[in-house]
This record gives structure tokens, C-alpha cells and sequence, in this order.
């Protein structure tokens, strides 16, 4: 493709995928707009409820022969959407840095991510087998199978509009059971693009399906007695007072992983170079809007001449940070989401000066490079003598914003970390193992980091999650999804 070429060219309406079907929705049609650009580039349904009632019935006609399909067709179904999403890649990269701002590598990367989850789960044949004791007492055989639940809802958020339903669709798929997929309306073109490609690979006709929409379909989504599941990736106020709280109440396993605010501890003796290198994409990667973004930098130690050496580095890379639209490869940071996101983050900006915190980087007019109006564009912005009770120091930004704090030691740096809500990545960098591994054992975070900014679990691993940052018990990812989306059916055999 052409250098800045948009994959996306008309603008259309999006259309739900509902028993192999593209159908048009009869809900109210909403504007999606090129963060960059302030281009509209297709229009997406508020579905109605109705809409999600013919979804899930498709998705539960789907299911007694889909179950019925054995794991290794099931697999091999997989195995040919890999392929096609392989032929498809750039493609796919391009349309997430149109529709969400992220620049293309980083959507690369997220396209690298996603695939990733599609191979883990073609294992299926051997990840879903159970398990078998002869003579639980004399003559009496016992075993366990995993057996698919039936529908499950995949709701997800705007920051990895192609990857984070991949951390639970080919799971679900490949276990036996049907999807309803509803992504965040933000960001509505990668998914169908997606299930256009699953379409292409044959998964028959009800079991991939996709409804636009925002809380009206995620509300009937959760009070749909066909819907045995949720996965949730958003917030923690939608997470935790919406999803797992309604999901209780209508009997539903659930997973809800939720919002951050990562801390980055930085030991005197870290590589510095290096730590420094891994701060810039962890704390402005993506804009800063990752749920493993760093958010806060601790430095440690009582050594002046280290904290200065150590914070003009990072001013000096954070300020040559390229600003602009992601579709241009010299760019390293593209705009947030939108010019709503960007109030926010300003919000929080203005708070911190007038806390007393010292901005010593103002992203707050960045300099772009090309001719893009600024609505939704924040540059790097870096404070320092910030304290964790400020409120740029205690809740989420999930903007380009690096707070930077002091601790007199080790043991103090995991105490204010642990003392946030929040627990989701939290990294350290340093070269003594002795340091690494006291972190490691006493910070409370479901991803834990040593000499890695952005700790984000690879397939075959659970992408995990603590305290408020994390609403119930398996997690998304490799085994553990693959045991969400069964239960187990243990049998119990004698013959006289
Ligand atoms: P969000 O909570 O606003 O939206 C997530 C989804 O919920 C969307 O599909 C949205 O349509 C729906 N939704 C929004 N409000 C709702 C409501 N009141 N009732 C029912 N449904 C509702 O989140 P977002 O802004 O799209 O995503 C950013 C958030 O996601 C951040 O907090 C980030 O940390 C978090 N996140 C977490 C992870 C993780 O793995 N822990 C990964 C990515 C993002």
C-alpha cells in the first residue's frame, strides 16, 4: 500500500453480522471520526435490542452442531482465518490507525498480537482434553470433560479495536461455543473487517456474529437469559458496577478486566539507557492510552545526581517524540481517540499544575507534523514532584502523561504502588536480582514487569489483573480461557 493510503475510502454504514448474514440495523446511526483528520469515515448502528435477540438466537441455532463439530475441524477452521488474516495484515493495521489514531506499527503490532491468539487456540484438539482415573475405588472409573456453555457475549473497549475480542472469540470458538461480539462503537470497523475474514474462512453461519452498539445492547446482552458468559474489557466503573455486578445477578460467569495506574519503579543502579528507551513507548506508546501504560515513574534512592541525569534523558527523548498522523512510518505518537479524550486528559494536566506538581513537558499545544487540525492531539507531557495522593498521581489519565515521584527506598516505591486502587502492570528497572525479586513477590499487580515497560502477557499466557483492575477469577488468554469457556462435566462409571 501506498505510503498514508486509507484503507477505508467511502463512507458507510456498518452493517451487524447476525447468522452469517450482514444486516442492516434499525437503530439510530452515529458518526466514526479519523482522530487525525477529523474525517468521518463510516457511520455505526446503536442497535436495538431486538437486534441482539436475533443474534443471540442465531448464535443458540448455531451451537448443537458447532459443538457437535470435532475440535480438530473446529481448529482447522481457525488455521484458515489465520492464513487470510496473515494475506490481510497491512490491510488490517491500516484500517486500526484510520479509525482509532495509533500509528501503524503500533497497530502492527496489535495486529501481530491478535493473530497470536488465533495459533494459541488452534491447540485446541489437546488444550481442550480432560482427564481420566481408572478405579476411584474398586471397579469405578471417574473423568472430566470439558464441555462448551452455549453463547457467549465479547464486549469490547475503543484502545485495541482488532485484538482484545481475540483474546476471548477463538477461545470460545474453538472450545465449541457461539459469540456475539459487540465492540466499542468508537472504533467499530476493525471487528467487521474481521468477521469478514472469518466469514471467508467458513465458520458456519451463527457462530461468529457482531452488533454494534453501546450500553443499551451491552445491557441486553447481560439480562439475555441465552448468554451463559460475558468477557468484558473497558473500565472499571462499566467493569465492576455494570458487568460482573448485573452478570451476579443473572447467574453469568464473567470476566471484567478493567482499568490502571501503573507504576514504574526505577532502581539507581538500572540501565539507564536502556530504562529509558522502555519508558518512552510504555508511558506514550499508543498515546498513553493502554491499560498497560506506565502512568507513574518512582525514582529511588536519595542520589540527586542520578534523579537529574536520570529525568534529562527522559526530557530529551520525550520532547524529539514525533507527533502526527499514524499512517506517516516517521511518526512515533498519533492522536487520541478523540477531542472528548483529550478534554479529559487536559482536565487532568490543568489539575496538576494547580496542585503543585512541576510540568516540566507540556503536551498541552504539541507540535504536529503535517497539516492535521489539533482536536484530538496531546504531545508528551512529563511532571515531576508529583505525590501518589494528587490526582494525576492517583487516577487513570490514559493519555501521554508521565508523573514522576520519589521514594527513599525499595520497600517505599512498592508501598505507594500498592497502595493505588489499581493493579494491573507495574515494572521495575534495575540489575540486582535481589531488588527485582522483592518486587516481584510484594507488589500487588496481575502483570508484573522486571526491566520491561509494557508487560502485556503473550498468548499462551493469562492477560491478568489485580484489585480494581480485575473483576473475576480465570482470565482471558491461552489455558485459562480455554477452561472459562468450558465447564466440567466429571462422570462417574460402574458396570455390574
Ligand atoms: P468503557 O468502559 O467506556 O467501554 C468499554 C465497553 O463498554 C464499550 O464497548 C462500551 O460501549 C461499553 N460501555 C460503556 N459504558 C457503558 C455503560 N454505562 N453500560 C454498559 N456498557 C457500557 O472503556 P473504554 O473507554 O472503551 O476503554 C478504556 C478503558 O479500558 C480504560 O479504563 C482501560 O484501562 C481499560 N482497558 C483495560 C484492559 C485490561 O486488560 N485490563 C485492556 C484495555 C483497556
Amino acid at each position: 500500500m501506498a505510503f498514508l493510503e486509507e484503507p477505508i475510502k467511502k463512507v458507510k454504514t456498518i452493517k451487524n453480522y447476525i447468522g452469517g448474514e450482514w444486516v442492516e440495523s434499525k437503530g439510530e446511526i452515529v458518526d466514526v471520526v479519523n482522530p487525525a483528520n477529523g474525517k468521518t469515515i463510516a457511520k455505526v448502528p446503536v442497535s436495538t435490542k431486538e437486534e441482539i435477540d436475533s443474534a443471540v438466537a442465531a448464535a443458540q441455532e448455531a451451537f448443537p452442531d458447532w459443538r457437535r463439530t470435532t475440535p480438530l475441524a473446529r481448529s482447522r477452521l481457525l488455521f484458515r482465518l489465520k492464513e487470510l488474516l496473515e494475506e490481510n495484515f497491512e490491510e488490517i493495521s491500516r484500517i486500526q490507525t484510520q479509525e482509532h489514531g495509533k500509528t501503524i506499527d503500533e497497530s502492527r503490532g496489535e495486529t501481530r498480537r491478535g493473530i497470536e491468539n488465533v495459533e494459541v487456540a488452534c491447540g485446541v484438539p489437546t488444550l481442550m482434553q480432560g482427564y481420566f482415573s481408572e478405579d476411584i475405588a474398586s471397579g469405578i472409573d471417574e473423568w472430566v470433560i470439558p464441555t462448551p456453555l452455549g453463547v457467549f457475549g465479547v464486549i469490547g473497549p475503543f484502545n485495541f479495536p482488532f485484538m482484545i475480542p481475540l483474546w476471548s472469540v477463538p477461545y470460545a470458538i474453538a472450545t465449541g461455543n457461539c459469540v456475539v461480539v459487540k465492540p466499542s462503537s468508537e472504533v467499530p470497523n476493525s471487528q467487521n473487517r474481521l468477521a469478514e475474514l472469518a466469514e471467508e474462512a467458513g465458520f458456519p453461519p451463527g457462530v461468529w456474529n457482531v452488533v454494534h452498539g453501546g450500553r443499551a445492547v451491552v445491557n441486553a446482552m447481560l439480562d439475555h437469559p441465552g448468554i451463559a458468559g460475558i468477557t468484558f474489557v473497558g473500565s472499571t466503573p462499566v467493569g465492576r458496577d455494570v458487568i460482573y455486578k448485573r452478570c451476579g445477578e443473572t447467574g453469568k460467569r464473567v470476566i471484567a478486566q478493567c482499568g490502571a495506574k501503573n507504576f514504574m519503579t526505577i532502581m539507581p543502579d538500572c540501565d539507564i539507557n536502556r530504562t529509558v528507551a522502555a519508558m518512552m513507548t510504555s508511558f506514550f506508546g499508543n498515546a498513553g492510552q493502554r491499560c498497560l501504560a506506565a502512568a507513574n515513574a518512582i525514582v529511588v534512592g536519595d542520589d540527586d545526581a542520578f534523579y537529574r541525569s536520570f529525568m534529562d534523558k527522559v526530557l530529551e527523548q520525550a520532547s524529539k517524540i514525533k507527533v502526527g498522523y499514524g499512517l506517516d512510518e516517521s511518526i512515533q505518537m498519533g492522536p487520541v481517540r478523540d477531542k472528548e479524550k483529550k478534554a479529559n486528559i487536559m482536565k487532568y494536566i490543568n489539575a496538576g499544575v494547580k496542585e503543585g506538581a512541576k510540568l516540566v513537558l507540556d503536551g498541552r499545544k504539541p507540535k504536529i507534523i503535517g497539516d492535521y487540525p489539533d482536536t484530538c492531539f496531546v504531545g508528551p507531557t512529563v511532571f515531576e514532584n508529583v505525590t501518589p495522593g494528587m490526582k494525576i498521581g492517583a487516577e487513570e489519565i490514559f493519555g501521554p502523561v508521565m508523573s514522576v515521584m520519589r521514594a527513599k527506598n525499595l520497600k517505599e516505591a512498592i508501598e505507594m504502588s500498592n497502595a493505588n486502587p489499581y493493579g494491573n502492570g507495574h515494572s521495575i528497572f534495575t540489575q540486582n536480582g535481589k531488588s527485582a525479586r522483592d518486587f516481584q513477590y510484594n507488589v500487588v499487580s496481575g502483570n508484573v514487569g522486571i526491566n520491561i515497560g509494557i508487560v502485556a502477557p503473550v498468548a499462551l499466557f493469562p492477560f491478568s489483573g489485580m484489585k480494581d483492575s480485575f473483576f473475576g477469577v480465570l482470565h482471558t488468554q491461552g489455558k485459562e480461557a480455554i477452561r472459562f469457556f468450558t465447564e466440567s462435566k466429571v462422570v462417574i462409571q460402574r458396570w455390574f
